[in-house]
């Protein structure tokens, strides 16, 4: 099997569906991408970069960060500290709910995936202020993407803080009830800015290599524990697509998480990465033409890990 012909063929084939779903305009910088762009990379076990369609588009991390921001969450605290303060359960609501917040009880969020439980972790990274921690969760994007250049789309960030109303109004609701300790506008610039890392498939298909090797890195080094690696993998299973994760987990079959900015990170366990842009939307927030190219993928390569 030519691993070209099978990218540009699930492009050519999936490309249509962009015209069926919509670009994120809720954070204004956003709806600046165009929403015809669909590109693929592929990292094999053995490192190579197999790409496809508009995959040099930069785009930024979104949601996708809160993998990486609960791997360092894990890392620092440990998981009993991590999950008393966010829960392991999917959710089905859309990922700015903010209704089960106050409904049920006990009161954290049901998970990290969602953005009151991503809020959550992000408040339990390390660091002596926003900068260090910052730079500690940009250290661990590096390595995962073997790409010291990846930065802050300050653009996107910038138009973020200034219309975050939502996000700001669970922090200040999480804070009241205890599951913040530290100063909130604090983990709500670090949840922003960690949202904003610009980064391309290329990387998300090598982060998406590291998650599938278990946490080794691009250059063979161990980069995350295991079992942090493993359990981040699960919660992409049971949440990694918001409500539509159980319609993805059956139709493609393989951990992924998404972000509003049309991107999608996958991992097939013990062979290979995955990063997908597609910037135009479906209604529960996931790339409408990034879904349907795995979707072909998993098909045509076997990539379905049930
Ligand atoms: N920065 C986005 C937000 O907090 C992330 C949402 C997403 O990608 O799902 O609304």
């Amino acid at each position: 099997m030519n691993l070209h012909d099978v990218l540009n063929r699930a492009i050519e084939n999936n490309r249509k569906w962009c015209s069926k779903g919509n670009v994120a305009t809720y954070i204004p910088e956003l709806s600046k991408a165009n929403p015809c762009a669909l590109g693929v990379s592929l990292c094999t076990w053995d490192g190579k970069i197999i790409t496809a369609g508009d995959c040099d588009t930069p785009f930024t991390l979104q949601s996708i960060s809160k993998i990486c921001s609960l791997i360092l969450a894990l890392q620092d605290n440990g998981r009993e500290k991590v999950f008393s303060k966010v829960g392991m359960e999917p959710t089905g609501d859309p990922f700015n709910s903010i209704v089960k917040l106050e409904t049920l009880e006990p009161s954290p969020p049901l998970n990290p995936m969602i953005n009151a439980g991503a809020i959550a972790v992000t408040s339990l990274i390390k660091g002596s202020d926003v900068d260090e921690r910052l730079e500690r969760l940009l250290t661990l994007i590096r390595a995962m993407a073997d790409n010291n250049q990846i930065d802050v789309d300050w653009e996107v960030y910038t138009s973020e803080r200034e219309t975050g109303n939502r996000n700001r109004a669970m922090a200040y609701f999480l804070k009241d009830i205890g599951i913040i300790d530290g100063q909130v506008e604090e983990a709500l610039d670090l949840y922003f800015k960690q949202c904003a890392i610009k980064i391309t498939c290329q990387d998300l298909a090598r982060m998406g290599l590291t998650l599938a090797t278990q946490g080794i890195g691009p250059c063979g080094e161990i980069i995350i524990d295991p079992a942090i690696a493993k359990l981040a993998k699960t919660f992409m299973v049971t949440c990694g697509m918001y409500n539509a994760s159980g319609e993805f987990a059956i139709r493609v079959g393989i951990p992924a998480k998404s972000g509003v900015s049309g991107s999608i990170l996958a991992a097939v366990p013990h062979r290979m990465g995955i990063g997908v842009i597609g910037p135009s939307l479906d209604k529960k927030g996931n790339s409408i033409a990034g879904v349907h190219l795995l979707e072909e993928l998993s098909r045509e390569m076997k990539l379905s890990i049930f």
